[in-house]
């Protein structure tokens, strides 16, 4: 008894290096011996236990810390089911004590007592119990065979003393007993026989740490098997050399991990990908030509960047304070920056219609320029608004409309825009109401200008011509080149045919006045053809064509005069 009581002594210390707390009971069920690992898992027994202490004392210092109110009244029935669970053990259990989930063994011990083993259970290790190392000590055979895990045990020459089947089959030994004097570097190239060619690099990796485990013993260390098998080994040696050796298989604690990392590495690849996407999408915004301006569905402004910022003329810290889009509105209302929006756009802003359906439209800024604004609802709730500034497209266009319109060389209107003119009076004009007239005007003798002197300055009389009849005309007349040397006025509100007439007079002294043009004297006349409406037609193609047939009637007639079309029985109808 004594001699085994010694070796269990050495084996419970050496099993504080697995995490293993070791308490030994005689068949009387007092305390014989315990180790470190034991205060780990119950510090209530430090320096309380004691050689010879019943079981029921230890059992109450337990119950003790655990038990509160009416339970703690009932500790002797609890000391009484442990006392009875404690004998009748033949099973591993597990408790939670002091936070640590524990795995207890309990097993008789022959010629002694009874041991209980616990050890902490996390999910590296096999829940079906503790690993039982110390009862190799008494009847190594027998016990081992509890235990999930390989075990070996190696004397002082590192030679093998006993081995049990989780050992066995872990290195595919052919069994147990032919470990026995072999060293552990046998075992492992017997589980690697004849694969050592699929994974050399592998093989020779654990080769090595089996040569620096003997060289440099403590440290728990990993084998690597075939078929991405590994073992964990932790170990122990007692003062006289012996070793004890937990082999555990950590295969899938190792796939775990192995997962683990690469589901890891995976979402810091994704939020790589994350973080640059959101980089460019800010880079984007920041450098972008375009406002942009997004309100959540709370209907405050998320995101405005700075292009935004200046087209709207918004103070940096009014967005820092995460202002509503109400509280917008009211900035730039009071800033007079929404005189030119529509009636309609506000009130959707106000009342939210702009979260429901789209909106574009054009405003006008304080300082002029144009901006065209979408507003488009999000899926999900929000909307997001962009801003262009469209201020040079808009001169651009006013540019082309403007060319489209007049004529280049004398920047009067042209013929389309003359009969446009024409039309709308025709249309505006009411039976019985004042008239107007139709002045169809060639100037007389204007080709030899250009072949005595060149087209330029045939183009100078042309600009100077046009700008003698604008000054003749009144606000409200439509001077026009109709195209060549050909012009036209439309005059408006002419109750009298005499009225008719002046302007016409009026034209031809403007138009025959002398000229000085790059110090050259010149002098051109006009025929003048006058169409009156409603006498002269209804339309405006008819008044036109009519003005026209009265100006060949004045050229015939000598040039240098007025025809009025359908007067000719009026002597004032020649001027
Ligand atoms: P008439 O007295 O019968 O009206 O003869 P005219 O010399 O005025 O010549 P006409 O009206 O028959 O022809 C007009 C001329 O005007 C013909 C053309 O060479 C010239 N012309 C037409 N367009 C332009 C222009 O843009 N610039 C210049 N310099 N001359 C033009
Ligand atoms: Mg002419």
């Amino acid at each position: 008894m004594a001699e085994g009581l010694a070796l269990l002594r050495s084996v419970a210390d050496s099993l504080d290096s697995l995490g293993l707390a070791v308490c030994v009971f005689d068949d009387d069920d007092n305390c014989l011996l315990w180790n470190r690992c034991f205060f780990r898992f119950f510090p209530e027994h430090t320096h309380h236990v004691y050689v010879g202490e019943p079981y029921r004392a230890n059992l109450r210092r337990f119950y003790q810390g655990r038990l509160v109110g009416d339970e703690l009244a009932k500790i002797d029935q609890y000391i009484d089911a442990g006392i009875a669970r404690h004998r009748a053990q033949n099973r591993p259990y597990a408790l939670e004590h002091l936070g640590v989930r524990l795995w207890v063994s309990s097993l008789p011990l022959p010629g002694i007592g009874r041991i209980r083993i616990w050890q902490a259970h996390t999910s590296a290790t096999d829940p079906q119990g503790p690993t039982i190392l110390a009862t190799t000590a008494i009847d190594g055979a027998a016990l081992f065979d509890h235990v999930p895990d390989g075990v070996m045990v190696t004397g002082a020459d590192d030679r093998i003393l006993r081995a049990n089947g989780p050992f066995e089959q872990m290195y595919g030994l052919p069994n147990r007993t032919a470990a026995i004097g072999a060293h552990l570097e046998w075992a492992y190239r017997t589980a690697w026989q004849g694969q050592e060619s699929q994974s050399p690099a592998l093989f020779e990796a654990g080769l090595l740490t089996l040569s620096e485990y003997t060289r440099f013993t403590g440290a728990p260390f990993e084998l690597p098997l075939p078929g991405a098998r590994c073992s964990r080994v932790i170990g122990q040696r007692s003062p006289d050399g012996k070793g004890f050796w937990a082999h555990v298989d950590i295969t899938m604690l190792k796939r775990q991990q192995e997962q683990l990392q690469v589901a890891e590495r995976r979402a810091r690849e994704s939020e790589a990908i994350l973080q640059e996407k959101s980089a460019l999408l800010e880079a984007t915004l920041a450098n972008m030509d375009q406002g942009v301006m997004m309100v959540n569905a709370d209907r405050v402004v998320v995101v405005c960047n700075r292009r935004a910022r200046e087209l709207l003329n918004l103070p940096q810290s009014l967005l820092d304070s995460r202002p509503t889009l109400d509280a917008l509105t009211d900035y730039q209302l009071a800033a007079g920056e929404l005189a030119h929006v529509p009636e309609e756009v506000l009130t959707a802003v106000r009342t939210g219609d702009i979260f429901n359906r789209p909106y574009a439209y054009d405003r006008k800024r304080r300082d002029g320029r144009v901006l065209e604004i979408h507003s488009m609802p999000i899926a999900g709730g929000g909307v997001l608004r962009t801003y262009t500034d469209i201020t040079e497209r808009r001169h651009a266009e006013e540019r082309i409309r403007h060319v489209a319109r007049h004529d280049g060389l004398t920047a009067l209107v042209n013929r389309e825009v003359f009969l446009e003119s024409l039309a709308a009076a025709t249309v505006a004009a009411e039976p019985g109401a004042v008239g107007f007239a139709v002045h169809f005007i060639d100037i007389d003798r204007f080709k030899p200008i250009n072949d005595n002197y060149g087209h330029a300055i045939g183009d100078k009389v042309l600009a100077l011509l046009a700008d003698r009849m604008r000054a003749v005309a009144r606000d409200g007349d439509v001077v026009a080149r109709m195209g060549g040397d050909e012009f036209a006025v439309l005059q408006c509100k002419v109750e009298r045919f005499e009225q008719a007439l002046g302007l016409a007079h009026r034209l031809l002294e403007g138009i025959g006045r002398d000229m000085e043009i790059e110090s050259h004297q010149l002098l051109v006349g006009a025929s003048i053809g006058v169409a009156l409406y409603p006498d002269a037609g209804l339309d405006a193609d008819t008044l036109l064509r009519n003005a026209d047939v009265a100006m060949y009637a004045a050229k015939s007639h000598g040039r240098d005069c007025v025809r009025v079309y359908g007067a000719h029985d009026n002597p004032a109808s020649v001027y």
